[in-house]
């Protein structure tokens, strides 16, 4: 479907080779092909201006070098950018220093957050935690119900409101959940809160009092990779609204070719923590910055 970036730069250089340095023009051909290859993945228009201009200035100060032809030195140059706008090295989860660390989820209605949640859990008991899950969406009918069926298909305990527990309030449940899990000795708890379709100020002050409820280790912004652009814009109302610490990328097992992902980092700051890239439990990782800047050169 797309040209890659590789082949768009190998056929930009073609005579190229044995050049000691590559001159204005070619540096100013380069921009160009990485320019479309970036819209095409769908990485926002600032972001891909930030980038080539980050390239173009690396490039301008290189010498080709005899073991790399000049396409492929580009092609390092925008690989190392790449990953280090991802993030760099993987971020792993910081755990609390006193049990239970508090994970909350937050993100748009149908970003995925309710499967993410299930995902999460059981990769959290694969790394030897005993997590729980709080169901504490109240907003979208099926959620608390969708989270319990989750939870016991990964084999792991789901709070749900109650009466007593706080029906109709998910502060109240998420507070109660939290303190269920210190209780029962559960050293992980994932809160899981609700969305709505587009930002809406309720949401964002829902998620900002469930936050300050229950102080969570790590907030967690999850994310539909495949809503392309637009997921920027997301990324930035809950950034301003609620504040996160990582990013969730889910869906990336659709044509998404990874261009939220760029976006959303760069234009955040905030590393990209974990992928889902299918709708069972086990098709969830923790992300990598390497390999996802190989998806969008290829
Ligand atoms: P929530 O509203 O944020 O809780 O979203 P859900 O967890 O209910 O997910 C919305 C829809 O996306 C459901 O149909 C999920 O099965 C689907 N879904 C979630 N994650 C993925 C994923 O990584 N890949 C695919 N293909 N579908 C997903």
């Amino acid at each position: 479907m797309f040209t890659t970036l590789s082949d768009r730069l190998a056929a930009t250089f073609k005579n190229l080779r044995g050049k000691g340095r590559l001159s204005e023009a070619d540096i100013d051909a380069t921009a160009r092909e990485i320019r479309i290859a970036l819209l095409e993945a769908d990485v926002a228009l600032p972001v891909v201006k930030k980038f080539v201009a980050a390239v173009k200035e690396r490039a301008r100060g290189e010498e080709v070098s005899g073991a790399l032809n000049p396409a492929q030195q580009i092609v390092k140059i925008v690989n190392d950018e790449l990953v280090t706008i991802l993030g760099g090295e993987t971020r792993r989860l910081r755990y609390a220093k006193t049990a239970p660390t508090v994970l909350m989820l937050a993100g748009l209605q149908g970003a995925g957050k309710t499967t993410l949640a299930a995902k999460l859990a059981l990769w959290l008991k694969d790394q030897g935690s005993s997590p729980m899950l709080v169901a504490a969406d109240l907003q979208r009918p099926n959620a608390v119900n969708q989270l319990q069926i989750n939870g016991e298909r990964v084999g792991v305990k789901v709070f749900a409101p109650e009466p007593g527990n706080g029906v109709g309030d998910p502060v109240a449940v998420a507070r109660a959940g939290v303190a269920e899990a210190r209780r029962t000795l559960h050293d992980v708890v994932i809160v899981d809160t609700a969305g709505r379709l587009g930002v809406d100020a309720e949401m964002m002050q829902q998620a900002a009092d469930i936050r300050d409820a229950v102080s969570p280790d790590e907030i967690l912004f999850v994310v539909d990779a495949m809503v392309g652009q637009d997921a920027v814009n997301t990324a930035q109302a809950f950034l301003d609204g609620v504040g996160y610490d990582g990013v969730v990328l889910t869906k990336l097992d659709g044509d998404a070719r990874g261009g939220a992902a760029l976006s959303i980092a760069s234009i955040t700051g905030k590393p990209v923590m974990f992928a889902s890239n299918g709708e069972k439990p086990t098709d969830f990782d923790v992300f990598h910055p390497d390999r996802m800047a190989g998806r969008i050169l290829d």
